[in-house]
């Protein structure tokens, strides 16, 4: 397949701003992020790769002059294996900014199934820069499902997560009454290199040591609480707020309620991923919802006003005389709350009319009344 023109994939002009670009990602990147996207995930993936390839050279001066230049082969020089990979994107600040705010997990989720892990997978060059920073503990997801209604009011719930904490007795440093000497073994730096000589070169490996785990003290006497580990094991309570409006896949992140870090570091964070099961009546289309409804063969004809439910009560609907089978109505903001905070969406109800069990007998009535077809059809008959 032919590589597609940066520009059309951000859906900018050639003379767009680097504002333009900024805002055309930032948009993109909500729309597919595999995470969130109702599209097939491979594709969002491939999409959002696609996106990320484009953003990382047109908000950047320099290659973007050789794209305006060169085309795809004047940049294909500035990727580490001459095509993009994740390791080349240099705006992960910029992603974090845009998902930090959307409620969307980011960073490892244990589970590896997120984007991010993706994008921070091993081997990658992110990856190893991302792990020469504090070390954090892992991080935990929690499944949980709702109904519709409760997707459209939103509420709070306590849930219950086994995890590691730190250890309150010892403050997680896995000491006796807090006290600590410094490690023998890496002579409290925390790491241990070793040097290996290969030919003329020299090569030295850093590594964590492995007597203090990093953390270059070591208990004097061994904590007896959490046995010297630093971290003990609880079911903590936590309390989560589920937004208005939620849609069906949407994960909450819970900065800290993941597991603790023996070795010190920052707790990992808590995503929350929910379901919002299927509504045997009401059928979800984003802030949307669609009904069908019955209604009679004569309110139909004759017109009436009806009263059907919507997700969060009982609404009037009038219906016209004349009205045909499928036609659909909409409840202006009876819907759900929209994600984005613009207000509701609307219900539209899509009516059935119902055929009466006693239309046979009405028919054969209404036939004896009616006789013969009259004016222009009737010389039809005739010629029969
Ligand atoms: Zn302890
Ligand atoms: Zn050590």
């Amino acid at each position: 397949m032919a590589k597609r023109d940066y520009y059309d994939v951000l859906g900018v002009g050639r003379n767009a701003t680097v504002d333009d670009i900024k805002k055309a990602y930032r948009n993109l990147a909500r729309q597919y992020h595999p995470d969130v996207t109702k599209e097939d995930r491979k594709k969002a993936e491939e999409k959002f790769k696609e996106i990320s390839e484009a953003y990382e050279v047109l908000a950047d001066g320099d290659k973007r002059k050789l794209y305006d230049s060169y085309g795809h082969a004047g940049v294909s020089g500035q990727f580490r294996e001459g095509q993009f990979t994740w390791s080349d994107f240099s705006h992960m600040s910029d992603l974090r900014d845009i998902f930090s705010d959307f409620g969307i997990g980011f960073g490892g989720m244990g589970g590896g199934d997120s984007i991010f892990d993706m994008i921070f997978g091993r081997g990658n060059g992110m990856y190893q820069r991302a792990r020469q920073g504090p070390r954090r503990g892992q991080s935990l997801r929690y499944d949980i499902e709702i109904g519709l209604e409760e997707a459209a009011s939103g509420f709070a719930k306590e849930i219950a997560i086994p995890r590691s904490v730190k250890c309150e007795a010892c403050g997680g440093t896995g000491a006796k009454d807090g006290k600590v000497t410094t490690c023998t073994a890496c002579g409290g730096r925390g790491q241990k290199s070793t040097v290996e000589r290969k030919g003329y070169s020299q090569f030295v490996s850093i590594t964590t040591c492995p007597k203090c785990r990093g953390t270059g003290r070591i208990a004097t006497e061994a904590c007896p609480k959490c046995g010297g580990e630093g971290v003990t094991f609880t079911t903590s309570r936590i309390n989560v707020t589920i937004p208005k409006g939620i849609e069906d896949g949407t994960r909450l992140r819970i900065p800290g309620a993941g597991e603790a870090d023996a070795g010190g570091g920052p707790p990992g964070d808590l995503f929350v991923v929910v379901h919002v099961k299927e509504h045997e009546l009401f059928k979800r289309d984003g802030p949307d919802i669609w009904i069908e409804w019955p209604i009679t063969f004569p309110q139909a004809a004759l017109g009436t006003e009806i009263e059907v439910p919507t997700i969060g009560g009982k609404a009037r609907l009038k219906i016209p005389a004349g009205t045909k089978g499928a036609s659909v109505f909409r409840l202006k903001g009876t819907g759900l709350e929209r994600m984005d905070g613009e207000g509701k969406g609307d219900q539209y109800v899509r009516v059935r009319i119902e055929v009466p069990q006693k239309l046979t007998h009405l028919l054969k009535r209404f036939a004896e009344l009616e006789g013969e077809p009259k004016g222009r059809f009737s010389k039809f008959k005739k010629a029969r």
